[in-house]
């Protein structure tokens, strides 16, 4: 008997010793969670690089485009957008001032854009040109030009049949065929004015939009001009937001278009975790009979949380430590963290991340800067001695707050900031990797405007495309376009946006999370191949983005790629107009619309076969 209790009493020894293991390592496990360990895995599948991660050069390509635009209001802008467009997408160019164009300027190219509002401009360049594009080659149209007599002498050699006296007032795009990444839904026109030429068009035609409701003017077509093609850009809007439709127009001249792209999608959420906001509460008190506090957490986040589980969002926020005006001597710690833990934590622990957006609100910017009166309650920093403690500060503030976790993204408060500030983040604040403020320009001169690219000191410039919760016809104008013309997606809300009129407080929280399930929605149907990044991961993917070179030549079968500045991984877009896409070697290849794939390079050669 004796013999017998004594392996019991062992083994009750060894399952208490396993419980005990059991417990200690769930106790561990509760523990890492709440010292953000555990959600850090998984984190950064996009990696930020160093410039010397990025090997190789390619022979530049010749420039197969020429640029033709006049020296008048119009024409300029024209030049300056395609400009833009066509660096961008890496299609080399020449440019030529339409009254010095002439024939001998086609030479060795297969297209031409023609950014030019009086086609006589172009003399006797005008029958040349076109006699140059039915022998086998492209022109795009950028614009309508003038409706006067020349202008009419070429229109049938345009598809066009009839042009009506009035030009056309254009108060929505229809999408006649699913050839851009979300086109299966119409939008209104912000502001419309009239904007495009009144026209009915050869059957032979086809057309990619037109303007919704009564008057169906074409908006954008492509017409077989004898051995060559025409595309016609009848849109108008020459502005940062519209890129991407005439980024689409420019695909659609030859066989067949292939540019990188940065596949990306951000969500931001500025002043967040921060202080409770101040605000007008009125709406809040009306709909829900609570103060924001209390707002916040059981509605806010509860939605704008359960939104980001559903589609996979991980949502990048950017802390504010306090919203005082102190912009001088030594800045106290903010000692009430529970809310900063309690948001913070959740964010990171669905694999979100954290970035900075200030000690306070108050942008970084010296003495001598001038708000230009629009700002009456911000204050200029003593000096930028005073802005570095700040940041001191928020550093050591954020590493208390949530040990182990790395701020690579900066985004200036009211996307201001000078060039003593930024000079400053890419001195002193190593880790700020990117600076994430406005890609569209505001009316004002005060904001800081930026594109998708590495600027000369490293910085990573990855700016936020649209905000807010309103999101009216022009963001979502704007956010298609840029889903065609760099395949990103970056969005920034406020949790004080439910709090500010100007940013639709009136319309209710309801009616404002409902506009932004909605976008949502409408994003991830229009492209599902699109990656949920965080800002820093976004960060990674701009610098992939940014150093590629590409030198495209066909073959029998259909488009060799080479690259340079390549590390891991590049992304495009390819359009086919005529064909389909077969076997890829070096990438993948899925389809993101009709007549448009995304294609992934693994390695700096890609062999895309295309079947005609
Ligand atoms: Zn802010």
């Amino acid at each position: 008997m004796e013999k017998k209790k004594k392996p019991n009493r062992k083994l009750r020894f060894l399952q208490l010793l396993q419980i005990l293991i059991i417990y200690t390592l769930m106790f561990a496990v509760v523990l890492s969670v709440g010292r953000n360990v555990l959600y850090s895995v998984g984190k950064h599948t996009v990696s930020i690089l160093e410039s010397s991660d990025f090997k190789g050069t390619v022979q530049p390509e010749n420039a197969g485009t020429l640029l033709i635009w006049e020296k008048e209001g119009t024409g300029e802008e024209g030049r300056g957008e395609m400009e833009a467009i066509l660096s961008q997408m890496r299609i080399p160019f020449e440019e030529r001032e339409a009254s010095d164009f002439s024939a001998r300027h086609l030479s060795g190219k297969d297209i031409a854009v023609l950014s030019v509002s009086d086609l006589n401009s172009l003399g006797k360049g005008l029958t040349d040109l076109l006699d140059w594009v039915s022998e086998g080659h492209s022109l795009l149209f950028l614009f309508p030009p003038f409706n006067e007599a020349t202008f009419l002498s070429v229109s049938d050699k345009l598809g066009i049949r009839t042009v009506g006296n009035d030009m056309a007032r254009v108060e929505g795009i229809h999408f006649t065929r699913q050839f851009m990444p979300g086109a299966d839904r119409d939008f209104p026109i912000t502001d419309p004015y009239k904007s495009s030429l009144n026209v009915t068009l050869d059957k032979k035609c086809e057309v990619f939009m037109e303007s919704q409701g009564q008057s169906e003017t074409p908006l954008l077509w492509r017409y077989a001009y004898g051995q060559g093609s025409i595309v016609f850009d009848n849109l108008s809007f020459l502005e940062k937001a519209y890129r991407g439709f005439h980024c689409a127009a420019y695909s659609l001249l030859d066989d067949k278009c292939i540019w990188p792209v940065i596949n990306g999608s951000t969500f931001y959420i500025d002043d967040f975790p921060s202080p409770v906001p101040e605000g007008d509460s009125q709406f809040i008190q009306k709909d829900y009979g609570m103060d924001i506090k209390d707002f916040y957490t059981h509605h806010w986040w509860k939605d704008v949380y359960n939104l980001s589980k559903k589609y996979n969002i991980r949502y990048t926020g950017l802390v504010i430590e306090d919203y005082s005006a102190q912009v001088s001597g030594v800045f106290p710690r903010n000692k009430d963290i529970t809310r900063f833990q309690y948001f913070g934590n959740m964010l990171l622990r669905e694999g979100g991340e954290l970035g900075y957006h200030g000690y306070n609100h108050m942008p970084l910017v010296p003495e001598s800067f001038d708000y230009m009166g629009l700002y009456d309650s911000y204050r200029q920093w003593e000096s930028v001695e005073a802005m570095r403690d700040s940041l001191i500060e928020l550093r050591n503030f954020c590493q208390s707050v949530f040990p182990g976790e790395d701020y690579h993204v900066y985004v200036p408060p009211s996307n201001i900031i000078s060039p003593e500030g930024r000079e400053l983040l890419a001195k002193d604040f190593p880790e700020i990797r990117a600076i994430a403020s406005l890609y569209l320009p505001d009316d004002n001169d005060v904001s800081y405007s930026q594109d998708f690219t590495v600027t000369d000191d490293g910085m990573v410039q990855t700016p936020r495309i649209i905000s807010g919760y309103v999101l009216d016809d022009y963001m979502r104008a704007a956010a298609m376009s840029e889903l065609y013309f760099h395949c990103v997606n970056t969005h920034f809300q406020h949790p004080d946006d439910v709090l500010d009129t100007d940013r639709g407080a009136a319309l209710g929280w309801e009616e404002l999370f409902n506009r932004l399930t909605d976008y949502v929605e409408w994003l991830h149907s229009a492209i599902p191949q699109l990656r949920n990044l965080t800002g820093s991961e976004l960060t990674g993917a701009v610098q992939r983005y940014d150093a590629l070179q590409i030198r495209r030549e066909d073959t029998a079968r259909g488009i060799h790629i080479s690259l340079g500045g390549f590390c891991d991984e590049a992304w495009f877009y390819l359009r086919v107009n005529e064909g389909r896409p077969g076997r890829v070697s070096g990438g993948t290849i899925s389809q993101a619309s009709d007549g448009l794939y995304l294609v992934k390079a693994a390695s700096p050669e890609l062999e895309i076969e295309i079947n005609k």
